[in-house]
């Protein structure tokens, strides 16, 4: 291996995970705010208890819209159910098993929704 090549290696070592479509690094760039993930436009509500305490959470999956967005329909459903909640990776938890009030919301906000897993 040269020793620019080795240089390389260790210059993105440094800077962490590269976004792949700036190719800035990922904590300075701007690219996930404005990202839609792609799917099937179905939302898919999940409970998840492996590793929680007590009844777990809500998983919500599937909401194509930017994160901003993704914040704003979480906090929506905060209010409705009354507990907390956070988006992470494009996926809104919700805390407990709120599975029914989750559903009906999205679906009045017009959601196709799809019960998933346990
Ligand atoms: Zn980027």
């Amino acid at each position: 291996m040269s020793f620019s090549k080795l240089s390389s290696l260790v210059y993105s070592t440094e800077t962490g995970r590269l976004c792949p479509v700036c190719e800035q690094p990922v904590a300075e760039c701007n690219c996930k705010k404005n990202a839609i993930p792609e799917g099937d436009g179905i939302v898919r509500v999940s409970r998840e208890t492996k590793g929680r305490k007590g009844a777990g959470v809500t998983l919500v999956k599937g909401v194509l819209a930017t994160e901003e967005d993704l914040k704003q329909l979480c906090s929506l459903l905060k209010k409705r159910c009354g507990v907390g909640g956070a988006v992470k990776d494009f996926v809104i938890e919700i805390q407990g098993d709120k599975r029914d009030q989750v559903i009906a919301e999205l679906e009045k906000q017009g959601y196709k929704v799809k019960r998933a897993g346990g």
